[in-house]
């Protein structure tokens, strides 16, 4: 990334980690061959395919055959969602009022209740309980926002997943899908210890390729397929595989997670740092979310009496990059359905910056970005 840059949109989108980009090379052009063919060579490219899979599969403490490669998370999510509904068309699905578009949109096109977030940010235990009904066959609540950053207590929703099954017949499951695109970099991702029945994952918010995605689903899972056509991914996303964006996935998410508890660590220590200071010049300001059950690379913060347009313009120009929300809805006029949910009023919404910290960012960057911060403040005074 260029030098003169300071980058805190990471939850939009990673560069991609240089020993990946080494890794996909190959795949474009000597090792180009389709992963279905009968020779040699191509047989090489199923066998990567499919050490990219275990490699998937143990961070997940899932076996290889749940985990199905998709184009992205948006894909993965449209899969869980639409491959339940569709094979449980008398069924309803309960979301969380802060899901990203790709799960809000298509959840929408279904029987669809919404369980409310706490002012934390932290999902209403009390209301998802009350949203789910014997008809209830799919609950989806992400890993981690990608706004606020907040953690949802997933084990325990799937607690109440589990209770819910044991009063039902195998005629109408129930099922937990869990969006972990923001949080593999910095959380445990293990399936059985979370309780999730299905995951998403995004290569391109772990350092690895954009348009790559996986979507793990527990055996014995009647999903129908999203995408039609040849029977690749056990039928369930058909296509000639992108083996390049696949192994880029693998090893990012191999990096991603053999490095967290590190990572964790020093982007923790950044944040509090970035937030104390901003305390300091910038008394007014609030951090949005739970501050407990947070990503340590999340620092959301509402500045009173500012619009967030104007000053992500002004620190644009400073060679700082920021967000005013998530990348999809950064474009959007309406303030963001996630700090509507936490009962933020519209004018602290348009007042409010996210900035997502990442593995090459330094306290000396934060440090400027709190001056900077600061001079475009008092100036505007
Ligand atoms: N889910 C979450 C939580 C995200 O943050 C994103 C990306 O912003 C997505 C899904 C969609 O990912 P993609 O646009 O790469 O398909």
């Amino acid at each position: 990334m260029n030098d003169q840059i300071i980058y805190l949109d990471y939850a939009a989108a990673t560069p991609i980690d240089p020993q990946v980009l080494q890794l996909m090379q190959p795949y474009f052009s000597d090792d180009f061959f389709n992963p279905s063919a009968s020779y040699t060579q191509a047989i090489k490219i199923k066998r990567a395919v499919d050490e990219a899979r275990a490699k998937v599969a143990y961070w997940l403490g899932a076996k290889p055959n749940e985990i199905i490669f998709t184009a992205g998370a948006t894909e993965a999510n449209n899969l869980a969602i639409h491959g339940i509904m569709s094979a449980y068309p008398k069924g309803n699905i309960v979301v969380s009022n802060i899901e990203h578009e790709s799960i809000l949109a298509l959840a929408g096109q279904y029987d669809c209740r919404v369980a409310k977030v706490l002012p934390d940010g932290r999902l209403d235990l009390n209301d998802l309980r009350h949203q789910i009904d014997r008809r209830t066959v799919l609950v989806s609540v992400m890993q981690a926002n990608n706004e606020i950053g907040v953690i949802q207590p997933i084990h325990d929703i799937a607690q109440i997943v589990k209770r819910e099954r044991a009063q039902r017949s195998a005629e109408w499951p129930i099922y937990l899908h869990t969006d972990a695109s923001q949080a593999a970099n910095y959380l445990d991702l293990h399936v059985a210890r979370l309780g999730a029945d299905l995951m998403s994952l995004n290569g391109g918010k772990i350092y690895g390729p954009k348009q790559s995605g996986v979507l793990f689903i527990k055996t014995g899972i009647n999903l129908k397929p999203l995408v039609w056509g040849g029977g690749q991914e056990r039928n369930l996303r058909s296509g000639t595989e992108s083996v390049s964006n696949i192994i880029g996935l693998a090893y990012a998410l191999d990096t991603a997670q053999a490095m967290r508890q590190e990572e964790s660590q020093r982007l923790q220590l950044l944040s509090q740092h970035f937030m104390n200071r901003l305390a300091e010049v910038l008394p007014d300001a609030t951090i949005n979310g739970s501050l407990k059950y947070r990503l340590p690379n999340n620092v959301h913060v509402t500045l009173p009496g500012q619009d967030n347009e104007r000053l992500l313009i002004q620190l644009n120009r400073l060679g700082i990059l920021a967000a005013a929300g998530s990348a999809c809805s950064a474009s959007n006029e309406e303030p963001s359905h996630v700090l509507k949910a936490i009962g933020q009023a519209d004018e602290a919404a348009r007042s409010s910056i996210r900035f997502s910290l990442g593995r090459g960012t330094t306290e000396k960057d934060l440090d400027k970005v709190v001056d900077s911060l600061s001079k475009l403040i008092k100036n505007f005074a």
